[in-house]
Formats: C-alpha cells, structure tokens, sequence
C-alpha cells in the first residue's frame, strides 16, 4: 500500500541517520522536504539521488495535497525536516493529519530528536516529562506560558535558539523557584556540543560569562516543582495529565 514515512534525520552529525532512513530515503518516489536545498546536501552526503518537494510551514496545506495525489497515483512518499524528527516542533504534523485522513498509512522511521537527546543525557531521573518546545516570543507571554507550567511535577523540555537563549533563561529563571535544577544542551551531536547542569538561579551568569555559551541550537530541560511545593504529589500528577491534554 503506498504510505507516506515520516523519516528522522541527523541533529547535526550526519553518522546518526539509520540504515533503515537511507534505505528508504533510496526507495521512495520522492521525498517531502522543509528545505529542499538543505536536505540535498543530506542525500548528497549519504549518496541518494531522490526527487525533492517542498513541504514547509508557509505551503504545508497545498503541498500535502500534492503529496496525497502522489499516494493516490500509488506511489510511496518521504517526510524529512531540517534535522530531526518531524511534526515534533517542526512541519509535518498537519501533513501527517492529512495522509491519515485520506485512508493512508503513515510509518515513523525514528532516529534523532533533540528533546530526547538532551533528555538522555540530563539526569533527570523522574518518570516522564513535559514537552513544551518553543516558548512564545515575546516577553509578557513567555512569562505567562512558565507560569503555566510551574506547577508540574515532571522536568519541562524546551527548545531555543540562539536569538533568545539568554531572554528565556532570564524568564525561566525570574518565575521559577532558582533552586530547581537546569540543564542546556547546546550544539548536540555536533562539534561544540556542551551540556551542563546546574541550579536555575545560576544560569543567567553563567551564559553571560562567556558569549560561546549563547551560540548555537539549545535544548534547556529544567527540574520539575520541588516536591514540598503545590498540590501533593497525586493532585500534581493528574494535574499533568490534564494539562498535557490541553491545546
Ligand atoms: N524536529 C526537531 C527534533 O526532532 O528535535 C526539532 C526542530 S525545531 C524547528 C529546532 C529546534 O530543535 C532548535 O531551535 C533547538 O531548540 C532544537 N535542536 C535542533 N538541533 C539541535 C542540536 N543539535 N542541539 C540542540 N538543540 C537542537
């Protein structure tokens, strides 16, 4: 049945996409890309020739219609992002929608996620955790979306780029509790790869010490509400679970 595969690629080393991408990314009809001329360097690199579409967040609902129309002609469809796996902060996951509706199926091939890269090599040793992603832009509703999550139990992943790492940072840092612990995690899998960990309340003179620590692509995970905090541990976990539900 012609499918459409949803296809991790590399953070930044590119040793980490799987036999099991190049195989397919060799295989399929064409592959749907967030930036064509990105991705070519990535099959150039792994030696595929391949048919490159454009799928990105500004032609996603018109580029999934030609993508439905290759499925329906019976042929066999990639979805690749920039790096990493998409729909997870990334285009596709309207695409995804999409395709399922359609009747077709649609077949992860896992492989790198900053998130849960940075989440392997945290620490952290609670059971679960809150995927946020990226925080709004603007200050007064960063602020806000923080103070949202401040009291989950669970450590609370972000992604940040290198324009706003020492705003959101600052942020985290003024509304949440500064004895929680943060880690960020720069450049993973990459050759200035850093991850460190050290309570909240530090973190802010820390980046400002050195500009290099503000360089990059972050992932920034910080420690869940002290447990002496809140609502109790029971109320805290249902409370997670209803918030993980919510748009
Ligand atoms: N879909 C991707 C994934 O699976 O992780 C995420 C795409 S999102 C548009 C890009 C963000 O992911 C970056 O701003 C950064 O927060 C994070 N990221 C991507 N590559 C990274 C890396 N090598 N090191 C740290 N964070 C990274």
């Amino acid at each position: 049945m012609p499918s459409l595969y949803v296809v991790a690629t590399p953070l930044g080393n590119l040793q980490d996409i799987s036999l099991r991408a190049q195989a397919l990314l060799a295989a399929v009809d064409a592959i749907a890309a967030e930036d064509t001329r990105h991705s070519q360097r990535l099959l150039d690199a792994v030696g595929i020739k391949a048919k490159l579409l454009a799928l990105h967040e500004h032609n996603e609902q018109v580029a999934v219609g030609q993508v439905i129309r290759m499925l329906e002609a019976g042929q066999h469809v990639a979805l690749i992002s920039d790096a990493g796996t998409p729909a997870i902060s990334d285009p596709g996951a309207r695409a995804v929608a999409r395709v399922r509706e359609a009747g077709f199926p649609v077949v992860p091939i896992p492989g790198a996620c900053a998130a849960i890269a940075a989440l392997s090599a945290s620490g952290f040793v609670e059971n679960g955790f809150h995927f946020v992603g990226f925080l709004a832009t603007r200050q007064t509703a960063r602020r806000a979306e923080i103070e949202a999550l401040r009291a989950l139990a669970v450590p609370l992943v972000f992604y940040e780029s290198p324009h706003r790492i020492a705003e959101c940072v600052a942020d985290l840092a003024a509304v949440l509790e500064p004895a929680r612990d943060i880690v960020i995690a720069r450049e993973l899998t990459k050759l200035y790869e850093q991850i460190v960990r050290m309570p909240l309340g530090e973190a802010v003179a820390w980046l400002a010490e050195d500009p290099n620590r503000s360089r990059g692509e972050f992932v920034v995970i910080v420690s869940g509400a002290p447990a002496t905090e809140g609502l109790g541990v029971e109320a805290e976990r249902v409370l997670a679970l209803l918030l993980a539900d919510l748009p």
